[in-house]
């Protein structure tokens, strides 16, 4: 779910969302990353409209409800993760101003120049980055900022195996300098970006996932697909514990103008 794997992608969907929704986060990120991105954004106030676009069931919602004071949409096609993130939200004391609703990042339901601040963890490849970006600009308000995640290319040049791979799995991937430019082009101000550090992608997603692999697969005993879920898992995470100089993903947070 963390990325576009063209495998996953053609796995059952209520088989992905089963596993994703066993936890916290359903893609590379941490409370720290979150903060750090949240940073770079000024202006907000207990007026200010948030949405989260892929939210997921919630787990960078939390953290940035726990952080400003203003109202949240959380927003999520699978309506399996929406229910697990209206509980989260209900256990800590968030529901009253963070509000969880399924829908598509294709056609949002907010009115135009509504909200302060977009926000999308892992997610926009989904729309696409240059898609996403621009589509999205018409509900920001003037002065009103986006941050999103995405995964990209740290060099110029890589060996061909994470060359193919990449090619593969994030058809959109490019440099982080190229991926700005998109950012600047579509009407925004470059505000930061920054690469998510490794602790995101190992102790806060891939260990969690392996936690629950046991358990899964013999809840799922003889389902071809539930096994290869699982090693097109395990193969991501060794491809990315082998060239993590190369990939991986990326803040940027623009300002609109
Ligand atoms: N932001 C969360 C989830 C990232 S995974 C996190 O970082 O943990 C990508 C999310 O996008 C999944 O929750 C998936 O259900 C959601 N998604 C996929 N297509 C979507 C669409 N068209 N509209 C809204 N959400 C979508």
């Amino acid at each position: 779910m963390c990325n576009e794997n063209k495998t996953i992608r053609n796995f059952d969907f209520n088989l992905i969302c089963e596993y994703f929704s066993n936890v916290e986060r359903q893609g590379p990120g941490s409370p720290e990353t979150t903060l750090k991105a949240l940073s770079f954004i000024d202006n907000l106030t207990p007026k200010s409209l948030i949405a989260d676009l892929g939210c997921g069931t919630g787990g960078q919602t939390m953290t940035l409800a726990q952080q400003t004071e203003g109202l949240i949409t959380g927003l999520d096609l699978f309506p399996n993760f929406i229910n697990i993130f209206k509980r989260n939200a209900h256990v800590l004391g968030l529901s009253d101003r963070v509000k969880g609703i399924v829908g598509s990042m294709d056609n949002l339901p907010f009115e135009k120049e509504s909200l302060d601040l977009i926000w999308s963890e892992g997610a926009i490849y989904n729309i696409g980055f240059e898609r996403g970006l621009k589509e999205w600009h018409k509900y920001l308000k003037t002065g009103g900022y986006i941050a999103v995640s995405e995964v990209s290319l740290f060099t110029t040049e890589r060996p061909s195996e994470i060359d193919e791979y990449c090619k593969l799995h994030f058809p959109d991937i490019d440099t982080i300098s190229n991926k700005s430019a998109v950012m600047q082009k579509t009407g925004y101000i470059l505000v930061a970006t920054f690469i998510i550090p490794e602790n995101c992608w190992i102790e806060h997603f891939y260990v969690p996932c392996c936690k629950i692999h046991e358990v899964f697969l013999k809840k799922h005993a003889g389902n071809k697909m539930a096994e290869e879920l699982i090693v097109s898992e395990l193969h991501d995470m060794e491809i990315y514990c082998k060239y993590k100089e190369f990939y991986g993903y990326v803040f940027y947070i623009g300002k609109k103008i």
